[in-house]
Formats: C-alpha cells, sequence, structure tokens
C-alpha cells in the first residue's frame, strides 16, 4: 500500500498538516509539515508541505489524501480547482474525519466541495475582520497590545500592564540620559558593564536602546495608526518626558550621536566663514584651541579663538532668552513648524490611499504591510518633531543656570533652534587665531 497523506488529525484548532507512511522496514513513519495546509499562508507566504503534498499526490507517490474535514484543505477556489483537477488526473481519494470520504469525481460532489470551500473562505475572512476589530477597539480603548517593554509588567488587567519596580529605575534613567545628550551606544555600553542586562538578548545595543525609548507604553501612550494617544494605564515615564526624548532622538544629528559628548566643541559645524562658506570646527589640540575650516588645504583660512567665540555666544543666547517673548525660541521655528505639517499631511494621505485600496480589495494587507510601516514609522517621527522641544519652561526662569546646566549637545541644540546662522568675519589679511569676537554675526532664526 502507497503511504497516505494527511491534514489536521489531532484536532480542528491544529493548524499544521501530517504526512504518515510506512517506511520500508514496515514501521510506522510521520512527519509534521508546519502550517502545510494552503499552498500560501494568509499573508501570502508559500506553505512548503502543501507544495510537497501536491507533487506526491502529482507523482503517484500517495493514492489517499485524510484531512479533518473538507473545508481545512483549501482556502482558496483557485486551490480548491487545481486541487480537484489533480484528483481528476490521478485518480486519488479524500478521505475526511467530519464529513467521511470526499467525493469530487461527480459534478455533485464537485458542487458541494465549492460550495464548503465558499463558505470556509467567507467564514475565515470574517474571522479576519473580527481579529482586526478587536485589536483596533482595544487600541481605542487605550489597552496595550502586543510585546510589554522592559521597564513594565502584566498586571491583573489585561492591556494594562504597570511599572516593573525593579525595571523602571532603570527605564528612567535611559530617559533622563537620552535627553542630557548621551549616544545611545554610550547608555548601552554602560548599562552592560553595570550587568543590567535586558529582558531578552544577551546584552544592550544602540538599537536596543533605541526600541526601549521609543515604545510608546513606557510614556502611558498607545499608537493608533501612526498617532500617540493617552492610554488606559500609566507609563514609567510622563507623556511629557517620553516626547521630549522622541524629539531629542530625531533632531539629534547622525554623526553628532554616535560622538562621545565630551569631545563636542559648542560651535564646530554650526560655525560658518561668512565669505567662503567653509564649516569651521573646532581644533582638537589645547594650544591651538581654536575654531578652523575642516577641510585643510582649501582657501579658507579664517579661524578664533574658541573660548572667545563660545562666551559671546552663550551671553547672547542667555540675554536672548531673558526677554519676554523668549518663550518660542527654543521651540520648532514656524518655517520648520510648516514643512513638518506638509509632510505629515503628504504621507498621511498616501496612508489613507493604501488603506482604500486595501479596503477595496485592491491591494492585500500583506503587500502594504512593509508600506504602511515605513509610513507609521515616519509620521510617529514628525509627531515628535512637531509636538516637542527638549527644553523645560523652567529654562527661562533662570537662563544663565540653564545654559550652565545643559550638556553640550543641549547647547548645539538650542543654537540650532535659535539660529539661522552663525558666521565668522575674515581679519584684514591676517590668518592668525584671534580673540575678537566682534567678527562673529548671527542670524536670529526669528528674522531679526
Ligand atoms: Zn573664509
Amino acid at each position: 500500500m502507497k503511504p497516505v497523506l494527511t491534514s489536521p488529525l489531532a484536532a480542528p484548532a491544529c493548524s499544521g498538516a501530517t504526512s504518515m507512511g510506512t517506511d520500508q522496514s514496515g514501521e510506522l513513519a510521520s512527519s509534521k509539515h508546519e502550517e502545510g495546509r494552503r499552498e500560501r499562508d494568509r499573508h501570502g507566504r508559500p506553505r512548503p508541505a502543501y507544495q510537497r503534498l501536491l507533487l506526491d499526490l502529482a507523482a503517484g507517490r500517495v493514492d489517499a489524501v485524510v484531512a479533518w474535514a473538507p473545508e481545512r484543505l483549501h482556502r482558496s477556489p483557485r486551490e480548491l480547482e487545481d486541487f480537484i483537477q489533480l484528483l481528476d488526473e490521478t485518480g486519488a481519494h479524500v478521505e475526511t474525519v467530519k464529513a467521511g470520504a470526499w467525493d469530487v469525481s461527480t459534478s455533485h460532489g464537485r458542487l458541494v466541495a465549492r460550495m464548503l470551500g465558499a463558505v470556509s473562505r467567507a467564514e475565515s475572512e470574517r474571522t479576519g475582520e473580527r481579529v482586526a476589530r478587536a485589536h483596533a477597539q482595544a487600541k481605542q480603548a487605550g489597552l496595550w497590545r502586543g510585546p510589554i517593554p522592559f521597564g513594565m509588567q502584566t498586571s491583573d488587567e489585561p492591556g494594562k500592564p504597570e511599572a516593573d519596580v525593579a525595571q523602571a529605575p532603570i527605564v528612567e534613567e535611559a530617559f533622563l540620559r537620552v535627553l542630557r545628550g548621551d549616544a545611545l551606544t554610550a547608555i548601552a555600553r554602560d548599562f552592560n558593564a553595570r550587568g543590567l542586562l535586558p529582558r531578552r538578548g544577551q546584552r544592550w545595543s544602540h538599537t536596543g536602546i533605541s526600541r526601549l525609548i521609543g515604545s510608546p507604553a513606557l510614556g502611558g501612550m498607545v499608537n493608533i495608526g501612526g498617532e500617540f494617544v493617552p492610554a488606559a494605564f500609566d507609563g514609567v515615564v510622563s507623556e511629557q518626558r517620553w516626547r521630549s526624548a522622541q524629539a531629542a532622538l530625531v533632531r539629534r544629528p547622525r554623526g553628532e550621536a554616535s560622538r562621545p559628548r565630551e569631545k563636542l566643541t559648542l560651535l564646530g559645524g554650526i560655525l560658518t566663514c561668512a565669505e567662503h562658506g567653509d564649516l569651521l570646527w573646532g581644533g582638537g589640540k589645547i594650544h591651538a584651541a581654536i575654531y578652523v575650516p575642516g577641510a585643510p588645504g582649501g582657501r579658507c583660512h579664517v579661524s578664533i579663538t574658541r573660548s572667545a567665540a563660545d562666551e559671546f555666544i552663550a551671553q547672547l543666547v542667555i540675554a536672548r532668552l531673558r526677554q519676554p517673548d523668549a518663550a518660542g525660541l527654543l521651540s520648532l521655528p514656524s518655517g520648520v513648524r510648516k514643512d513638518v505639517a506638509a509632510e505629515t499631511a503628504t504621507l498621511e494621505g498616501r496612508r489613507n490611499d493604501l488603506v482604500g485600496l486595501i479596503a477595496d480589495g485592491l491591494l492585500t494587507a500583506g503587500s502594504a504591510r512593509e508600506q504602511l510601516a515605513t509610513l507609521a514609522a515616519r509620521l510617529a517621527a514628525l509627531q515628535a518633531l512637531q509636538h516637542d522641544t527638549p527644553f523645560s519652561e523652567a529654562d527661562l526662569i533662570d537662563p544663565s543656570a540653564a545654559w550652565a546646566d545643559w550638556t553640550m549637545p543641549q547647547r548645539r541644540t538650542a543654537l540650532r533652534l535659535m539660529f539661522t546662522k552663525i558666521t565668522l568675519r575674515h581679519t584684514d589679511g591676517r590668518n592668525g587665531p584671534r580673540a575678537d569676537p566682534m567678527r562673529v554675526d548671527v542670524i536670529w532664526n526669528d528674522g531679526t
């Protein structure tokens, strides 16, 4: 007797298919094919075991198939028709546990098979919609879906995780350090050295810290279609702090985020030559603490003593922040805000288009998943930009103390927010380091 291929035997809920047969020694051999029932699953991924079943049937290696129920063998009319044709060509039999022999050799048998298939497909689609709806409803209600981030744990109420007393302080520290401008790699390295390990995986990494900071649950929020809204549970840090951290990460220039902050100078890469437009950088040597053009051998030889330029800019910032109208200075300038709003609108339109195409059946949710995820990530980043500033109103009470307290990345962020440009003029024919800050000009972001 030829071996028999079987589909879910153990229980209707089983998602795998099992092929059983007798090997040459006469002992029963069995191998489980994971998710082998359908050619492709509902995400469009191929199902190798189902393909093998078709090949075995076509090659005449098996002459009977056993399934739990006829409607569980196929989920699409196309698959069913192919299968019927294969049975027709090979004369193989199908036996089902629930409905007995599945005879597709007569037109009546084929009609029943097709009807069962259609009913089963509708049922499967309804289940999918129900699950998606339940998922969306839970999120609308502010409940958490998905893995619970480090720093939190399940509580008695489903969907409402709570702070994990042991891990929460570590999370709070990570947020504080991001706001202070520490590089993510530095935070990870430090946590590892102190033996503070993540839940899964061996050690913290740049990505691990980045994911941790990005989890909305930690700020007591859920992500509904790319927008962060307050959840039905408390996070580990406040919503304000969470948003500030996202803004700090988005705004930090790429190279700067990975550089140790003690190596940063105040104006390096920000100060430009008024005449040539070259970017000036802080020279590393103590005996030559000057800002000089980055590219050596260029035509620009302008330079200025670092301490003189830094002091001048610091005084300028502090004096400006003391003005009564300073409140808006440390947030995003209106021009950038407009750009952010425009890009947000464009991306939201694109997302709605995709959702519409899926609703109309012109696009499968699986094929659009990646695009939707990319859109959601960019929208979240834009939202972080729009909403927040890494500074607090308390900084305006005593700008001088605030400036002293800020880390170098924070000060540089403040300069980028407050000034469109900071330039340095050449001196009359002399190129050596000069300590004259009157050669420094600024253009304020508010146009003055
Ligand atoms: Zn120059």
